[in-house]
């Protein structure tokens, strides 16, 4: 059985698309893809060799050679253009989705769609997809064990459809705000508990230019987002 953040996460191939899965440590994702037939085959790359070995461990071990192939490397060098339909990044911060992106742009020329779950810092990844061509056209959140999830998905298109207030959008997520799931108030209470608990801080420490302006942008964060969720 698959976790419910990478089940939410496989909800949204395509189905017949040629996968790779980037950074796939154990390789459940493309291993549950194929055999539930959603892609006809996938890649699954990983730079560190601990998750290589457990990902070609357990690809063997299903017995999916011949569909799956593992490859050592980093990010997107593992792939070639025109290989794969659909791109998977999950389980790490959205700065090291966003760069893995920034580094591989060139491997996505034929990609169809990109389906992203970052950690934390969802915001650099919304940024990067706006600035390179990508429309964010659907997110979701899970929470499993008390985490909370957020996932992206992107296809090329206009990248400014998704956004009303764009400060707002990118920060928290178009659809996300729309919809305000459950885990969604809960992320955003627990960011604006921290964020308050931070200024009092602050505000008791030495008035500082740089503590000044710290304060003014949390105030600006916390303004916003209680403008936001309800
Ligand atoms: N994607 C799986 C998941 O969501 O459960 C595994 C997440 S695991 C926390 C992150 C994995 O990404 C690690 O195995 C790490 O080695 C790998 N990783 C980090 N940076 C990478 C890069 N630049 N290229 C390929 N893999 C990377």
């Amino acid at each position: 059985r698959l976790s419910q953040r990478l089940e939410a996460v496989a909800n949204y191939i395509p189905k017949g698309y040629r996968l790779a899965d980037i950074g796939s440590d154990h390789a459940y994702l493309p291993c549950y893809a194929v055999k539930n037939g959603m892609v006809p085959s996938a890649i699954a790359g990983e730079v560190v060799e601990g998750p290589y070995q457990s990902a070609k461990g357990q690809v063997a071990e299903e017995g999916l050679t011949d569909v799956i192939a593992v490859r050592k490397g980093d990010g997107l060098e593992v792939l070639s253009v025109g290989e794969v339909d659909v791109v998977t990044i999950a389980g790490m911060g959205g700065a090291l989705i966003a760069s893995i992106l920034e580094n591989g742009k060139t491997k996505l020329e034929k990609v169809q769609r990109l389906i992203l779950q970052p950690n934390i810092s969802a915001i650099s990844i919304r940024t990067w997809l706006r600035n390179n061509g990508w429309e964010l056209i659907a997110e979701n959140m899970v929470e499993e064990d008390e985490k909370i999830y957020e996932i992206l998905v992107a296809e090329r298109g206009e990248v400014d459809k998704p956004y009303g207030n764009l400060q707002e959008g990118l920060l928290l997520g178009p659809f996300l705000m729309k919809e305000q799931p459950a885990p969604f108030k809960k992320k955003w209470q627990r960011e604006m508990t921290n964020w308050k608990r931070i200024l009092t801080q602050i505000e008791k420490a030495e008035k500082n230019a740089e503590n000044v302006k710290k304060i003014e942008e949390l105030q600006q964060k916390i303004r916003l987002v209680e403008g936001v969720v309800k």
